[in-house]
């Protein structure tokens, strides 16, 4: 066997890895190994590439690996399962950059050589090698600079809100026009001065668009934002993988950019938004919160209940469901809500989690801070499994939850949230909400089902009643 055969052969067992890895991604209990499978099939790529290229000089390759090697290593140790969104867009804008590298030095490459010895060197068609390290340079540079963007937001040194101005979509629209134009130039041209031109044009261009792009976009739409962007860096690799004709960059930049662009829909669905809504609205600005103040027809009233009754009612229930949200994060209620579901169990309760896909601020925001507290993953139900069970449910414990049980979303068509999918807490016998006071969730719109007759406000920070609460048990046990 020829080693364009053996190498080939290694990279389909590498693209294989990492679809098998992404499959078992899918899964809390596979996850683990899903990721083990996915970076022994990148292993195998890196280390046949470096065989595969006539490399000049190792020493760089050896820098940047031990660079990223303990970068990785101690990333990994150091950052705390709820920052990953700020890792993952930090990840995502050097994926860019580095495909931006890649069709940044091809293009020094053909003005080095001239086309026609670049030509007959590397066997490309101009047209398309021209497209590709146009496709490279811009993807690459807008998911860079929109990663950075994105993570500045979410780490809170940029503030949060959308910043919008007049004309701002005709202004992205024209800059990407002139990028194209920039591109077309550089294709097209066969003089090399209007060639360096329309290079630096969509190169530069590219650089500002990446930040114009998510500069409307408000901060709790980051998540979604960081997801498509990670689709972005992957059509990026892809587009690299052409520049630099290798087929494992070619198939894992697919399959990043298709599972991104899945995950985001995933998520845009939970929220009943369409991906356009989410990058383009301005969501979050005020504009859109106010258009509604929520359900048109709210009416009843806030029924406060103490830690000591709520106990009363927790001691007598045999089915309990928490719904956790944003709040448990905030306040870091986790391990509270687990030491108070053991203490249920041992009162013979029978108790589940309901999971809401957006709840929290970040895809499976709520499992990882449940699996930190050693919930068993098979207390943590999906919201279309548990909502069937909520009307046999004795008490639903509502812990810092807002928008993922706003019945408005079922019935006001005029709420922002309309059609988003809940979980159905009003149905349960009694709900009882922890939350600090009257403050609104992530859509700033009011919430009814503080206001039914079955549900109680338990005040405060989450973990601080949480723990009023678990005192009570545990009184009433030593007593
Ligand atoms: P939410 O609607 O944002 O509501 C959170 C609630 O937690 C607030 O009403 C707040 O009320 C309460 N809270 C805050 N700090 C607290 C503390 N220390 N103790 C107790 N309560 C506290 O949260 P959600 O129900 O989880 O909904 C998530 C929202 O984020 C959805 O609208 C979703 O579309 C959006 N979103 C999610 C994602 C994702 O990937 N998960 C991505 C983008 C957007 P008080 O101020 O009164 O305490």
């Amino acid at each position: 066997m020829n080693t364009a055969v053996l190498i080939n052969f290694a990279y389909i067992v590498s693209s294989i890895l990492f679809i098998l890895g992404l499959k078992m991604l899918g899964r809390q209990s596979t996850a683990r190994r899903g990721n083990l499978i996915s970076a022994i099939g990148m292993l195998i790529a890196v280390v046949v590439t470096l065989f595969d290229r006539q490399v000049i000089n190792l020493t760089w390759i050896w820098v940047g690996l031990a660079v990223g090697t303990v970068l990785g290593v101690v990333c990994a140790r150091v950052v705390k399962m709820t920052t990953m969104p700020e890792m993952v867009a930090l990840l995502n804008g050097f994926g860019g950059l580095a495909s931006l590298l890649v069709g940044w030095a091809e293009y020094g490459k053909i003005r080095a050589f001239g086309w026609e010895r670049y030509l007959a060197e590397y066997a490309g068609n101009p047209v398309f090698t021209g497209t590709v390290i146009f496709l490279t340079v811009l993807i690459g540079g807008i998911t860079f600079t929109g990663s950075i963007y994105a993570f500045a937001k979410l780490a809170g040194l940029l503030g949060g809100k959308p910043v919008l101005f007049r004309g701002q979509h005709i202004v992205n629209s024209l800059l990407l026009l002139l990028t194209v134009g920039g591109g077309a130039v550089a294709i097209f041209s066969s003089n090399p001065t209007l060639v360096l031109v329309g290079f630096t044009t969509y190169l530069i261009i590219s650089l500002v668009l990446g930040w114009t792009f998510v500069m409307p976009i408000g901060g709790g739409d980051m998540p979604v934002v960081i997801s498509f962007l990670n689709s972005l860096s992957g059509l990026a690799a892809c587009a690299a993988g052409f520049v630099i004709s290798n087929n494992v960059l070619i198939v894992a930049g697919c399959l990043v950019g298709t599972s991104g662009v899945i995950l985001s829909a995933i998520m845009c669905k939970a929220m009943n938004r369409s991906l356009g809504n989410v990058l383009f609205s301005g969501f979050g600005s005020g504009v859109v919160a106010a258009s509604s103040a929520g359900d048109g027809e709210i009416q009843g009233e806030l029924k406060p209940i103490s830690p000591e009754d709520t106990f009363s009612v927790l001691e007598a229930a045999r089915q309990v469901v928490f719904i956790p949200g944003y709040g448990m994060a905030v306040s870091q209620a986790q391990h509270h809500v687990r030491e108070l579901s053991d203490l249920l169990e041992q009162n013979g309760a029978e108790v589940r989690f309901a999971i809401h896909p957006v709840a929290g601020r970040m895809p499976g925001h709520m499992n990882v801070l449940l699996a930190e507290a050693s919930v068993p993953y098979e207390q943590l139900v999906e919201m279309d499994t548990i909502n069937p069970m909520m009307a046999n449910t004795d008490v639903a414990i509502v812990i810092g939850a807002n928008d993922v049980v706003n019945p408005a979303a079922a019935r006001d068509k005029a709420s922002p949230i309309y059609g988003m999918p809940i979980i159905k807490a009003h149905e349960a016998r009694t709900v009882i909400c922890l939350k600090r006071g009257k403050g609104a969730g992530f859509s700033g719109i009011e919430n009814h089902l503080f206001l039914l007759p079955n549900s109680r406000m338990l005040y405060g920070d989450a973990k601080a009643t949480l723990q009023a609460v678990i005192a009570e048990f545990k009184s009433a046990a030593s007593s």
